[in-house]
């Protein structure tokens, strides 16, 4: 039987409209909820994920404030452009885009953050809560993970997760989320080095693909009836398209879906939901914000 489809859009969409509403809320109390975003360089990549943020924040109802610096910005000025926001109460979110030009080193300038702006959960001061359970703003694209699990009831306790990818912003915080005691899951990452990938993700309940490589997961690797999170995005050639690519995850999707029990599709499964986790956790900064001054 064909997988049961885990569709990312409609879920953001949903959420958007809370996040709305909740922000309409606050903006009655006299607070707007604002994100600043960093952007250095013209990458193009980097220059069209910040204009899906601007653009996701005012539908939203929340203030963007947007910086861009030419690629060869000094450190100190990206440093001072971030203090700057720190000290500002109209900023609730702080978003630097990675990656940063190599003579700038981004864990300096993540760790200038002040950590109760630190929508995208990268700090150290943020992670290590997130690490001990405290507290925190959990890193987008994980969030949105683990919101997709839960909105699609998704069993959690005592499942096997089998985590693909061992990065800072997806495999680590979601391999350490997943094992939180409410989640409770029984987590094992795999990465580069790992010897024989395929006789973990075939153990897996739930298996999140979070390599960044382009099948990499194929149907005779998935456990039948397993959850499959595809977190990857990656680019293939493809001339029949107006760019000359695709998208595609990490899953070779079309025979995955025969096998598996649900599965997210690429584009329009976890991607929706990473933008989606920012505007949650830029409310939620400015929802605390009010808690205090009440
Ligand atoms: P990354 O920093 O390159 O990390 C990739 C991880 O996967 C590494 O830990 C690497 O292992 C592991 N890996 C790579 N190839 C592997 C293989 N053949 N077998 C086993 N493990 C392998 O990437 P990332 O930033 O985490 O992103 C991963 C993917 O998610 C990319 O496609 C990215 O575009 C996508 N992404 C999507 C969203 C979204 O919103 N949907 C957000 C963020 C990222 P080593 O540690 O051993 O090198």
């Amino acid at each position: 039987m064909a997988a049961k489809i885990m569709d990312g859009k409609v879920l953001a969409s949903d959420i958007r409209s809370e996040i709305k509403a909740r922000t309409d809320a606050l903006r009655i109390g006299g607070i707007v909820p604002g994100l600043a975003v960093i952007l250095v360089g013209e990458d193009p990549a980097s220059v069209s994920y910040v204009t899906g943020k601007e653009k996701a924040c005012l539908e939203a109802g929340m203030n963007s404030f947007q910086r861009k610096l030419p690629a060869d910005a000094e450190e100190g000025e990206i440093l001072s452009l971030v203090r700057a926001f720190n000290a500002d109460p109209a900023v609730h979110g702080i978003l630097v885009q990675l990656p940063l030009p190599r003579h700038v080193s981004e864990s300096r300038v993540i760790a200038a953050i002040d950590p109760e702006k630190d929508v995208d959960g990268f700090t150290p001061v943020n992670i290590g809560r997130m690490v001990i359970g405290e507290p925190c703003f959990i890193p987008c694209t994980p969030h949105g993970v683990l919101k997709l699990l839960e909105r699609a009831g998704v069993a959690t306790k005592g499942a096997h997760a089998v985590v693909v990818g061992r990065s800072n912003i997806v495999g680590k915080p979601l391999a350490i989320l997943l094992a939180r005691r409410e989640i409770n899951a029984t987590v094992t990452v795999c990465h580069t080095g790992t010897k024989d990938l395929a006789s973990f993700t075939r153990q897996a309940d739930i298996l999140v693909a979070c390599a960044g490589a382009p099948g990499l997961i194929k149907a005779d690797m998935i456990r039948p009836g397993a959850c499959v999170i595809d977190v990857g995005v990656n680019r293939v050639d493809d001339a029949s398209k107006p760019r000359g690519y695709r998208l595609v995850g990490d899953v070779d999707y079309d025979a995955a879906r025969e096998i598996a029990g649900s599965i997210t599709p690429v584009p329009g499964g976890v991607g929706p939901m990473t933008i989606t986790m920012l505007l949650w956790n830029t409310m939620e900064s400015a929802e605390r914000v009010a808690v205090g001054r009440a």
